[in-house]
This record gives structure tokens, sequence and C-alpha cells, in this order.
């Protein structure tokens, strides 16, 4: 079991990751469910028929338990699910002491967190992960939902009681969203240094090297990455736009191939391998091209991806979703791993790569 101790929005809470723990929860959850009322148990179609009965009556040892089911998948993170949620909520009586618990992945937990967020005011929630992307959404009390206009345009800073993350769930996750969280993983590696790189690079070559029992180890330290940025920037303002690293470019692609052609990870690999293709280009970095492509390719990541897109495409989806000034677009550089850098880089010099 491995405990990081995050800080958000003047908060702080653990995130406690080990196997089997949806066995213990009653145990691990104890302190936290006191003085609490009830438990709304969150989860999505697909995860209620793999870990819904252990997780509640882990859960029932403690608080009374309701549980409200909803569809899988991104859809759910609408006003429509919002609405519905909060009226079951009242409805089955939860008061400002009760405890929302997300079981699920980051679906589960931003629609979770939003709703607690604004229930009564605000209740406290807890997240049950079991998707790896869920070291990503589990850091930094963002929760939200999408609206028509956007993703993620409704939401709320609202961070966790706790975070309990059983990696023994992640083995019944199909390889898409193996490796559509191991991207973000791999960026907070890139973020951070040159030790947990090559500790990645030596020992996954392709996506069944990802569900090695080391994973409990990279996924503390990824979230100690991002957590360490989030804190960072509490200080030092805008030092969280570090974690766009990739995402300049992947939400080009996701948008304009199309959400469901390719997984938001698979546009951050792409995106990734651009940034220090850009990172070159710009005199910022000394990046070996080949290198680095060949072992995101080796994963599976489609790294040919933008060549299917007109780079004059890609670069108006890339205005309309990051800031812009005079001809520029904001985007995250990497010098070496751990050192990102931001800078405003010309359209033009961003559509030249592209056609290359
Ligand atoms: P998700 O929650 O939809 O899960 C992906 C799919 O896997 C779903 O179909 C789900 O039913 C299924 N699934 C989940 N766990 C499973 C398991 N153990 N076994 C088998 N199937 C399982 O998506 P996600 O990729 O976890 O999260 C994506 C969402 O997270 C996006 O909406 C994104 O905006 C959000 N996000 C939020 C933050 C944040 O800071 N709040 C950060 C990153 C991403
Ligand atoms: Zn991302």
């Amino acid at each position: 079991m491995e405990t990081v101790q995050i800080q958000a929005e003047k908060r702080s809470y653990p995130v406690i990751i080990g196997e089997g723990l949806r066995y213990q929860l009653g145990d691990v959850l104890q302190e936290t469910a006191a003085g609490k009322s009830r438990f709304l148990l969150v989860v999505d179609e697909a995860v209620e028929a793999l870990y819904r009965r252990e997780t509640e009556s882990q859960l029932a040892r403690l608080l009374p338990v309701s549980t409200y089911v909803m569809p899988s998948g991104e859809g759910s993170k609408s006003v429509t699910e919002l609405a519905r949620l909060w009226e079951f909520a009242a409805e089955k009586e939860m008061d400002r002491k009760s405890v929302f618990v997300a079981l699920g992945g980051g679906v589960a937990g931003d629609l979770t967190g939003f709703a607690a967020a604004g229930y009564m005011r605000g209740v406290d929630y807890i997240q049950l992960p079991t998707t790896l992307l869920a070291q990503d959404s589990s850091v930094g009390g963002k929760t939200g939902i999408n609206l028509n206009a956007g993703k993620n345009l409704a939401g709320a800073f609202h961070p966790p009681l706790a975070v309990i993350y059983d990696i023994q769930t992640l083995h019944t996750l199909p390889d898409a969203e193996w490796r559509s969280g191991f991207a973000e993983m791999i960026k907070h590696a890139y973020l951070d240094g040159e030790s947990f790189l090559q500790d990645l690079k030596a020992r996954v070559q392709s996506v069944e090297d990802m569900k090695s029992p080391e994973v409990a180890s990279w996924i503390r330290r990824s979230i100690e990455v991002k957590a360490r940025i989030v804190e960072e920037d509490e200080r030092e303002q805008g030092v969280r736009a570090f974690l766009n690293l990739g995402h300049t470019l992947g939400h080009a692609l996701e948008k304009e191939l199309g959400y469901g052609r390719i997984t938001h990870g698979e546009g951050v690999a792409a995106g990734l391998w651009f940034a220090l293709a850009l990172s070159n280009d710009e005199g910022v970095g000394h990046w070996d091209l080949g290198k680095e492509k060949k072992w995101l390719e080796s994963l599976g990541y489609p790294m040919d991806a933008p060549g299917e897109l007109s780079a004059a495409t890609l670069v108006e989806s890339m205005k309309r979703d990051k800031k812009t000034s005079h001809g520029n677009i904001h985007y995250v550089l990497l010098e070496e791993p751990g050192k990102p850098r931001k800078a405003k880089v010309e359209e033009d010099t961003i559509r030249q790569l592209l056609d290359r």
C-alpha cells in the first residue's frame, strides 16, 4: 500500500494506492466516515457489473448506502445526468453530512465531484478510481461536466476527502483504456525528469508491459508529479499550464478526427512527440526525435494521426482551443526531461512543422 498526501485548494487529502483495497474499504474509511450520515455511491453501468457488490457491502459496514447507476461514457458528464443525480440524492434523503462516493473512472469522478460541490451548497465526496487515467483526475480538485458548447465548461474546484485506488480493478480495463491512461503517466514522466522517464522506457515496450506489478509505484510517482505542479501553482501562478504538455495538438486531434476515433491519451501521446519536435525547432531542446517516436509507437500510439488532417485544420483548431496573441499560439515546450517552458510559437512555424 502506498499513500500520497495531496494538497489542493487549501485542503489536504490522502491518495491510498494498493492491491485489493476494495475489500478493505470498511477499515480504510472508518475515520473518514466518522460523524457522517450516509453514502451515495455513484457508478457507471460497466463498473457496476464488476465492482458494485463488494464496494456496497464494505461501505454498508460504516453507513447506510444508496447507489445511483449512470450510463457508461463521456455522455454522462451532462446537465441531464447531474439533475437526475441531484434528484436521486434528495429522494434518498441525503443531508449535509452525507458523503458522495464515485466508483469508476474520470467520468464518474468529475460528475460526482461536481454534484457534491453543489448539493446542499457542498457535501463531501470520495473517489474510488478504477481506471489508469484516474491517476490524473484524482489530483487537482477539478470537477465538472460538459455543455453542448464544449468539454468541462461547467465545473468547480472541490477536492475529495480521500482517494482509495484499488489497482486490482485495472486488470479488467480494455487495452485502449490502459493505453489512454498511460499516456498521461508518460506526460508526467517527461515533466518530472530523467529518472522516472528512463524507468518507464526501460520497462515498458508494449501494452502488456503497462500491466506490470510496478504500476502501483508508477501511479504514485505520477500523482506526486501532478500534485507538486498543482501545489507550486498556488504560489507561482501559471505553473499548472505545464500540465498542458502534449494537449495543444492532442485536443486538436481529438476534436478534428472526432471523439471516439482517437482516445484522449492517444492524442496526448502524438501531441507530446510534436511538442518535442517543436522544442528542437525553436532551439529549446535537443531531442532524438526518431528514438522518442519509436518508443511511443511501440506502445501502440498513432504517431501518424496528424498526417490524416491538413496542417491548416489543426492550427485553426488549436487557435480556438488555446490562448493566442498576434499570430502566436501559447505552447508548452520541453528543454529536457523535467524542464518544461511556456513559449509563444508562431502559427506559421507550427503549420510548417506539421506539414513536414
Ligand atoms: P471513464 O470514466 O469513462 O472510463 C472509461 C471506460 O472504462 C468507461 O466505459 C468505463 O465504464 C470503463 N471502465 C472503468 N473502469 C473499468 C474497469 N476497472 N474495468 C473495465 N471497464 C472499466 O473515462 P476515464 O478515461 O477514466 O476518464 C475520462 C474523463 O476524465 C474525461 O471526462 C476527462 O475530462 C476527465 N478528466 C478529469 C480530470 C480532472 O482533473 N478532473 C483530469 C483528467 C481527465
Ligand atoms: Zn489529458
